[in-house]
């Protein structure tokens, strides 16, 4: 049997093999995404372990694996094909961002294309068709680069609160305020950026009054100051200030004061997209603590054959798979229209988990080499806390699944 990388087979002495050099099919797949898999994980092949935690010390950008993944198309999964794009399902993608963390790229290569991927679909959905062809084309061909922001320093998960504001004069808003932990802005060109429009006082609803922008990070009126950070720092992370920033009114993304509902549209799908992700780092972890359970020789024997070793391991593997098919199950039903969140914050949540445990497994598998960066599962697990607490903490998706599943009262 084979699985994430490592081929088990119950006929052999140890029962353990090395990787394989491309990620081995998995059973439950569709014909579509199991070519996706394959597809990348030839293109990951080029860019091993080493590359990334290259990458990683150097805090340096990993062109080389994003002009890669924009060469061959692959920007373009889920884009309509009027504009270049594949016209795939959110399945096709979570099989993709899935495959590149598991072949070690970790959270590092998932968050250099996360945005470019689904971020756009406001913009598919909502943007005119000038827009469209405006925005979208360039972004699939790889010559513009997206980052999103939404957090702010002062609201936080309160996103209905945020403070940031846009002034209409005349064809143009003038934006002032600030955004927090706003990822790739260090390379972006553009941005998909929510303000509000009008104030709270003046509306009825939290929800109106907030406007969405796709527009140009125009550094002349933006500040963007990179926050240093735990793990991923080949992929930046920063802090936006602007005072007084032009962005001209056709670059508003649907209507004025609906930029909150535009902004949900793609929240479920990001939260699948980032599951799936999670799962794969959680695989990669496995993969390497298998192989060094198995190689890894003390008292006499592999590390591997102790139970102490083994069941961790192994149960890793159970949650992990168990964690992927609910994310594959959440994206497919995504696909075929189903709009609630409880799938979507579920797997967000449980995939996290789930890899988080299994990365920490990965460290105390390897005793002192798990502390060591050329066995890599101590990047991992820096690593590993992104999913947990972006796009959204753990604490909201057990906060939507208490009230909206379980109809237990509002607790905050
Ligand atoms: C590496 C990284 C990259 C990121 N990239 C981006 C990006 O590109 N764009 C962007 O807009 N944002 C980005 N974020 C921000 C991220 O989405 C937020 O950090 C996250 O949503 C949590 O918000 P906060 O940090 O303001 O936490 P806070 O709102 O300050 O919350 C702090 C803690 O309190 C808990 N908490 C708060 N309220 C409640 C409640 N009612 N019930 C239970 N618990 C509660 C939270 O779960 C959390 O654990 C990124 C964050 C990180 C770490």
């Amino acid at each position: 049997m084979v699985f994430g990388g490592v081929c088990i087979d119950a006929g052999q002495s140890d029962g353990l093999e090395k990787p394989q050099e491309y990620l081995p099919p998995l059973p439950d797949l569709t014909e579509s995404q199991s070519t996706v898999r394959t597809a990348i994980s030839r293109i990951c092949s080029n860019f091993p372990d080493d590359y990334w935690l290259h990458v990683d010390n150097m805090k340096q950008w990993p062109r080389e694996f994003t002009n890669a993944i924009a060469k061959d198309g692959w920007l373009g999964i889920c884009m309509p094909s009027a504009y270049g794009g594949a016209e795939l399902g959110l399945a096709e993608a979570t099989t993709m961002m899935q495959t590149i963390a598991e072949s070690g790229g970790g959270m590092t290569a998932t968050s250099s294309i996360h945005m470019n991927i689904f971020g756009l679909s406001p913009v598919v959905k909502y943007g005119s068709e000038e827009q469209k062809k405006r925005f979208l084309i360039p972004l699939i061909e790889g010559k513009e680069r997206a980052c999103f922001g939404v957090t702010e320093p002062n609201t936080g998960l309160d996103t209905l609160k945020l403070q940031s504001r846009a002034v209409r004069e005349g064809a143009e808003y003038v934006l002032r305020g600030q955004k927090m932990w706003t990822s790739t802005a260090q390379q972006a060109e553009k941005i998909l950026i929510l303000v509000r429009t009008t104030p709270l006082g003046e509306v009825d609803k939290a929800s109106q009054g907030l406007s969405l922008f796709y527009t140009d990070l125009n550094r002349d009126s933006v500040k963007v100051t990179e926050i240093p950070k735990m793990g991923r720092a080949a992929v930046d992370t920063n802090s936006l200030f602007f005072d007084g920033w032009r962005v001209p009114k056709k670059d508003l993304i649907g209507e004025e004061g609906n930029g909150f509902k535009l902004i949900m549209h793609g929240m479920n799908a990001e939260r699948i997209l980032l599951a799936g992700e999670a799962v794969g780092l959680g695989l990669a972890a496995l993969r390497r603590a298998v192989n060094y359970a198995a190689e890894r020789r003390v008292f006499g024997r592999a590390i591997g054959q102790n139970q102490g070793i083994q069941h961790p391991l192994a149960d890793s593997w159970v949650h992990l798979e168990a964690a992927r098919l609910m994310v594959m199950h959440a994206a497919r039903m995504y696909d075929e229209g189903y709009s609630a969140g409880e799938y979507a914050n579920s797997v967000k949540y449980l995939a996290g988990e789930v890899a988080f445990t299994t990365c920490e497994r990965a460290v105390m598998a390897h005793g002192g080499m798990g502390y060591a960066k050329e066995y890599h599962v101590e990047r991992y697990l820096r690593e590993v806390m992104i999913p947990r607490i972006a796009p959204v903490s753990r604490e909201m998706c057990l906060n939507y699944i208490g009230e909206r599943v379980l109809g237990l009262p509002r607790s905050y």
